[in-house]
């Protein structure tokens, strides 16, 4: 694969960035107040992917800087992860109203621009957190484990490689604000990530 200089990638970033912001490809752009952009370190080994901006992330236009992001940040720290070594981004850009699932539609049409940063960053190993990202990133190869009738439990925490690309399934922060019995099991699974610091 061909490896790309920071300053190829943040112009191509700037590029697509500029896209995402001004996209009106799903109904999302009519409640939405900015479409958030993957944010962090270029150069990243882990790239996460979260569901899509909750309200205060909508409002600052910023990535995990609500109630999600305070779990999230708790999390790298207990794992040894610098927050600034990563790369961000969401599955779906815009906020999904009253935190609703997002729909097949929403999902498909945001996807290119995931694909493309995902293309740009060139990450190590991706992260997708929870089960709507796990589900977009695995379903794109043929031999996937939902393919083969696995769900998302039985593959959260499990580092994947496919197609020879890393993938290790995470549950995404919000799920431990409505369950936070659940924070030493997912303080387990995201140590797995220390073989990538
Ligand atoms: S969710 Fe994605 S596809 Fe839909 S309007 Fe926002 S940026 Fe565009």
């Amino acid at each position: 694969m061909e490896q790309f200089s920071l300053i190829e990638k943040q112009e191509s970033l700037d590029v697509l960035n500029y896209q995402i912001k001004i996209c009106e490809k799903c109904s999302l752009a009519s409640s939405r107040k900015n479409a958030l952009i993957g944010e962090g370190n270029l150069n990243a080994r882990i790239l996460f992917i979260a569901l899509s901006p909750g309200v205060k992330e909508d409002i600052q236009n910023k990535m995990f800087v609500g109630p999600s992001g305070q779990v999230f940040n708790r999390l790298l720290y207990a794992t040894g992860i610098d927050r600034k070594s990563v790369f961000m981004t969401n599955l779906v850009k815009c906020t999904l109203p009253k935190n609703r699932k997002p729909k097949k539609d929403e999902i498909t049409a945001c996807n290119a621009f995931l694909n493309a940063e995902i293309a740009i960053i060139q990450p190590e190993v991706i992260v997708p957190l929870g089960y709507y990202a796990t589900h977009t990133i695995l379903t794109k190869y043929p031999n996937n484990p939902f393919a083969e009738g696995r769900s998302f439990k039985e593959i959260n925490g499990q580092l994947l490689t496919i197609n020879g690309m890393k993938i290790l399934p995470l549950t995404h922060p919000s799920a431990l604000l409505y369950n936070p019995s659940f924070e030493m099991d997912t303080l387990k699974k995201y140590k797995k990530l220390q073989l990538f610091i």
